[in-house]
């Protein structure tokens, strides 16, 4: 199932999408948006009688982070390669705050206090339910679904100030969407689902979900040992090799096999 968190011009709703995408991950035509009564991470999922085309609503983030955007740096070698840096020895985490998220088509905003933005690509995991101490093999319990994010990042900021806040944490640096997929599990991501990013039309990352160093299960087991995860909690998985700068009028998509495909474009602040 996908869920959207769409508006038809009013109140922001919850929905389920129907349709097929296509090979590009874009949904057909004749796609369509059924509203949910409330939200189901927190309800279930009561359809309602209220149908939309899809191509009539415009989506928004598809979750509302409840308390924190969960960064995992350095997770393929060949991106922790192209910075400089070695492979962990075990997850690198680092947060966003939740008022970093956007949705599809949602300016990314150049900040002035940066002379390099760049995109970074990565598959988001969407925690369902509060929990602690996960062990990896209970960590689909815990799993609402998956999404696909935009770790937008200052990168002069990122090597200057040690701490990563600043870098990953201004406003409209979470782009997330189009919609929450909860029909697969870590296993097919284990098996490998392409990550690409285009900028401006042209590929710019190329890389598989198989390449991930630290598993799903295994990047929920770290993190709940260390803090609480609640529902809408959202794990960015890190990017693959390609990382690069974007500028201001710039367009940037992220697609995920199986997923979709989320735009951005870059604007002036
Ligand atoms: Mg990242």
């Amino acid at each position: 199932m996908r869920i959207a968190r769409f508006t038809a011009g009013e109140d922001p709703q919850y929905g389920v999408v129907a349709g097929d995408l296509d090979q590009y991950g874009q949904p057909d035509e004749d796609a369509v948006v059924v509203a949910l009564a409330g939200d189901p991470l927190y309800v279930g999922v009561k359809l309602l009688e209220q149908e939309h085309r899809l191509a009539d609503v415009r989506l928004l983030a598809p979750v509302l982070p409840r308390s924190k955007v969960v960064g995992i740096g350095r997770n393929y070698a060949a991106h922790a390669a192209e910075l400089g840096n070695d492979v962990p020895a075990e997850p690198l985490m680092f947060l966003k705050p939740n008022t970093s998220v956007v949705g599809p088509g949602d300016p990314i905003f150049y900040p002035p206090q940066t002379s390099n933005l760049q995109y970074e690509g990565e598959l988001a995991v969407v925690i369902g339910r509060i929990c602690r101490d996960v062990p990896p093999e209970q960590a689909t319990d815990v799993i609402h679904g998956y999404t696909i994010a935009n770790d937008v990042t200052a990168r002069d900021l990122q090597k200057s100030d040690v701490q990563f806040t600043r870098a990953k944490g201004f406003d409209s640096f979470c782009p997330l969407g189009p919609w929450i997929e909860t029909d697969l599990d870590p296993d097919d991501f284990a098996k490998g689902r392409r990550v690409q990013t285009h900028l401006n039309g042209d590929v710019v990352q190329d890389g598989t979900t198989a390449d991930l160093i630290f598993d799903i299960p295994t990047l929920i087991a770290h993190v709940s040992s260390v803090m609480t995860l609640l529902p809408g909690d959202l794990i960015l998985t890190g990017t693959p090799a390609g990382v690069g700068p974007m500028e201001v009028g710039d367009e940037v998509e992220v697609s995920i096999e199986g997923l979709g495909s989320l735009t951005n474009p870059v604007a002036a602040r």
